[in-house]
C-alpha cells in the first residue's frame, strides 16, 4: 500500500481533527498514537496522521520526534508530508513550528514550503499574512493569554521568521486568487530570492484548494486542518486518491458487548448522561470512593458484568461543578483527576476483558487514559456521530477488532451515547 498523504500532528486532538477532515473529504485515514512500529499492519488507506505531543516540548525533541514520524511515513510511500499545527499557530520564538519546518524542508530538498493555518469553516483566516480568529486579529484574540504559547503578533511572516532559520515570504490573496499557476510563478520568484517558506493567505475554501493543489508539487507543507482539506481535495481532483464514502470505511460489524464511560463533567456530558438513563442502565461512581482505592472499580466491573449480555451500559464518574470543586478541595485537583482517570482506565481494561468490543468514552483526558491503557496504536476514522466525533476502528490493537468513540467534553447532542451506539455495530 502506498500512502497518498502522510501527516505529522503536533498534538492528539489536532490530529483527530485533521483525520476527521481528511475522512470527510473521502480519504481513508488512520490516526496513529505516536510513531507506529514498523510492523504495524495498516488496512488499505490513503492517509495516515501520526499524532505526536510535540507542540510545547523542547524544540530539538520536537524535531527528533517529527523526523522519526517523517521517516515512517516516507517508508510507506507518501510523497507529500503535511506538518499539522494548531490553527492559531500556537508556538513561541523558540519553536516549535519553525525548527520542525526547517528540518522537514532540509530532509525533503524542497526550495520553499507553503505554510497556512487558515481554516475558514472554523473562523481562521489569513490576510496579508495576518491571522484572524473570527473577526479579531490573533494578538487581540483569547490566544494572547494562552498559558503556554501566548500569541502577541498576528503577522505570521514575522512570527515564523523569528523561529526559523530561513527567510519567510508571503503569497498574498491577490496571488492565491489568480489560481495555481500564478502561485507557482510567485513561489519560484520567492525561492530565487533565497526565501524558504511562504505564508499563504486564505479567506475562502477555494483558496485552500488552490494552496493544496500547489502544495502537492512539493514534498512538505505546514498548516492546520484547512490545508489538509485543500490537499485532500487536490488529491481527489487529480485522481491520485479516490473519494470514498465515510460509511465504506467503517467496515464489517464488530459485534460484542457495548459500554459507555463518562469522565467528563461538562454541561453537555451531564445532560447526555441524564438522557442515557432512559435508554440503558447507568452506574454513577462515588468519586470519593474512587480516590480512596480500588474497591469502587471492582464494584463497577461486577455491576457491568451482570448486565453486559443484555445490552449497553454506562458508567460515569461525572458530577456537578459544586461536587467537583468539593472533591478537588479535599484531594487537590490533579490528584483527584488522576485517580479518576486511572479508575476509568482500569474499568475500560476490565470491560474489554469481559468482552466489550464497542466502547464510547466521554472526556478528552479520560479518553487519553483509556486509549493508552488499552494499548491501541491507531484508529481508522469512520463516519461522524456528531460534529468532530467520528466512529473509530482500532488498528493493530492487542484485543483485536474494536470500535470506539472518543468525545471531548462539550461535543455531541443530548442523545450522544445512543447516537454513537447506533453507528457502532
Ligand atoms: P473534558 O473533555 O470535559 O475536559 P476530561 O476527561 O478531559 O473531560 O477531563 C475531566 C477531568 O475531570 C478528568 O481528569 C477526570 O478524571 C476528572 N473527573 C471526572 N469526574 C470527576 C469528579 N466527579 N470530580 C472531580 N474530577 C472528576
Amino acid at each position: 500500500m502506498t500512502l497518498a498523504l502522510g501527516c505529522i500532528a503536533d498534538d492528539y486532538t489536532g490530529a483527530s481533527d485533521l483525520a476527521n477532515t481528511l475522512t470527510r473529504c473521502g480519504l481513508r485515514t488512520v490516526q496513529t498514537i505516536g510513531v507506529p512500529s514498523d510492523d504495524l499492519e495498516l488496512p488499505e488507506v490513503d492517509a495516515v496522521v501520526v499524532s505526536l505531543k510535540s507542540r510545547s516540548i523542547e524544540a530539538s525533541q520536537a524535531v527528533a520526534k517529527s523526523r522519526a514520524a517523517e521517516k515512517w511515513i516516507r517508508g510507506r510511500g507518501a510523497s507529500h508530508v503535511l506538518f499539522k499545527i494548531c490553527s492559531t499557530f500556537d508556538s513561541t520564538d523558540a519553536g516549535n513550528i519553525g525548527p520542525v519546518m526547517d528540518a522537514l524542508r532540509a530532509d525533503s530538498g524542497d526550495a520553499i514550503v507553503l505554510v497556512t493555518p487558515a481554516f475558514p469553516e472554523t473562523g481562521r483566516t489569513v490576510y496579508q499574512g495576518n491571522l484572524f480568529v473570527g473577526s479579531a486579529p490573533l494578538n487581540e484574540s483569547p490566544l494572547k493569554d494562552h498559558p503556554l504559547n501566548p500569541m502577541h503578533d498576528s503577522n505570521l511572516v514575522r512570527v515564523l521568521a523569528r523561529q526559523s532559520r530561513t527567510k519567510v515570504g508571503l503569497a498574498d490573496l491577490a496571488v492565491i486568487a489568480r489560481g495555481p499557476d500564478a502561485v507557482r510563478v510567485h513561489l519560484a520568484d520567492l525561492a530565487a530570492k533565497g526565501i524558504g517558506a511562504a505564508i499563504a493567505d486564505a479567506v475562502f475554501e477555494r483558496d485552500l484548494e488552490t494552496i493544496g493543489t500547489v502544495a502537492l508539487d512539493h514534498r512538505v507543507s505546514v498548516g492546520a486542518s484547512g490545508i489538509g482539506l485543500g490537499l485532500a481535495r487536490a488529491l481527489v481532483a487529480s485522481g491520485r486518491a479516490k473519494a470514498n464514502k465515510t460509511t465504506d470505511v467503517s467496515g464489517k460489524p464488530v459485534g460484542g458487548a457495548a459500554a459507555c464511560l463518562a469522565g467528563s463533567c461538562s454541561q453537555a456530558t451531564l445532560q447526555q448522561i441524564a438522557k442515557a438513563e432512559q435508554a440503558m442502565p447507568v452506574l454513577r461512581l462515588d468519586p470519593e470512593q474512587v480516590v480512596a482505592g480500588k474497591n469502587e472499580t471492582q464494584r463497577a466491573l461486577d455491576w457491568a458484568k451482570a448486565r453486559l449480555a443484555k445490552g449497553p451500559i454506562l458508567i460515569a464518574s461525572s458530577s456537578t461543578p459544586d461536587q467537583v470543586a468539593a472533591l478537588q478541595a479535599r484531594h487537590g485537583r490533579d490528584a483527584a483527576g488522576h485517580a479518576i482517570e486511572e479508575a476509568m482506565a482500569d474499568i475500560a481494561e476490565g470491560l474489554v476483558k469481559s468482552g466489550v468490543r464497542r466502547l464510547v468514552v466521554a472526556g478528552g483526558e479520560t479518553s487519553g487514559a483509556v486509549v493508552d491503557r488499552l494499548g491501541i496504536p491507531g484508529f481508522l476514522v469512520g463516519p461522524e456521530i456528531a460534529a468532530g466525533v467520528p466512529v473509530l476502528r482500532a488498528v493493530g490493537a492487542r484485543d483485536g477488532e474494536m470500535l470506539l468513540a472518543l468525545k471531548s467534553g462539550n461535543f455531541g447532542g443530548p442523545e450522544f451515547f445512543s447516537d454513537a451506539l447506533k453507528l457502532m455495530e
